[in-house]
């Protein structure tokens, strides 16, 4: 954090003060309440705005991104937990006579709107009951069912192909900070870097393909490792940085589609090496915005 300057990362305290602040006081109680969709789709929102910011995304990007990239769980994944671990600790161990009477009526009622909730909560994530499971391993469970449900959502956005899964989930990702090179490399990441494939781009034109290409007669998709590994458009910026190396030395071994997950940190490169990167993006994505503006 902080490579490039003295000071707070911004990424890194908005991700602290969401987390530690923010959610804990927007959850609070919850677990043994039900929230309604609307509710938790307004929350999500503006986790989203959140997630955006931190991984300086423009809001249209995929919700995915904030999940995986900046760790902000989902809020109903977040409400889900709270609420199969509160039932959990009220049927476990030992309790006065009463409440555990109550417990029992109340978990034995299945038109009780909290209870029906939870049920469904278990089904869904695919545990049987809660008496024969441990705390721990009930928190295990929910966790590799919440994570399947964004390995999920991440396969259903082919923008998001080149994007790694979290080395360590609903955590920042240590690569992210606040660093004008993060900034373009989450954007290629997101499969959003600009460039009028997704929306209209700085000129506010839009393309389906490739315009630098089209103008010498090649038709091709217009993406962004079309721009950052083949475009002869930037082919100069890609020569003059490391990229033309980087790619040519694993083009026997590998598709350019693996290249572009190991160039966008699949390869487990430090934050000094992925900085590096986010330099070269910078420069040969400069360099094809400029060679189209010309045409
Ligand atoms: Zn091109």
């Amino acid at each position: 954090m902080g490579c490039t300057r003295s000071g707070l990362d911004r990424a890194l305290t908005a991700y602290r003060l969401w987390e530690s602040c923010a959610i804990p006081g927007f959850l609070y109680g919850t677990e043994a309440m039900v929230i309604s969709k609307t509710t938790v789709k307004e929350l999500e929102k503006i986790q989203h705005s959140v997630g955006s910011f931190i991984l300086q995304l423009p809001q249209s990007s995929s919700q995915v991104m904030g999940w995986m990239e900046a760790g902000l769980q989902p809020i109903q994944q977040r409400l889900d937990t709270k609420s199969v671990l509160f039932a959990h600790s009220l049927t476990a161990g030992k309790k006065d006579p009463i409440i555990k009477a109550v417990v029992d009526a109340t978990l034995a009622d299945l038109t009780d709107p909290w209870t029906k909730r939870v049920q469904a909560i278990l089904e869904e994530a695919g545990i049987d009951n809660l008496v024969n499971i441990s705390k721990r391993m009930l928190k295990r469970r929910m966790r590799e069912h919440h994570v399947s449900q964004l390995r999920q959502a991440k396969s259903d956005h082919s923008s998001l192909r080149w994007l790694t899964e979290p080395k360590e989930w609903f955590k920042l990702q240590v690569h992210i900070n606040d660093s004008k090179q993060c900034a373009v490399l989450n954007q290629v990441r997101a499969g959003d870097a600009g460039l009028g494939n997704r929306r209209p781009n700085h000129l506010g034109l839009t393309y389906k393909e490739c315009p630098w290409c089209s103008a010498i007669g090649i038709r091709v998709l217009l993406n962004e490792l079309h721009v950052i590994l083949d475009c002869p458009g930037s082919g100069h910026a890609r020569r003059a940085t490391g990229i033309d190396v980087f790619l040519k030395v694993r083009l026997p071994l590998m598709t350019e589609h693996a290249i572009m997950i190991e160039f966008l940190g699949g390869d487990g490169a430090n934050v000094e090496t992925m900085m590096l990167r986010g330099d070269w993006t910078l420069t040969v994505l400069e360099e094809w915005r400029l060679a189209i503006a010309q045409l």
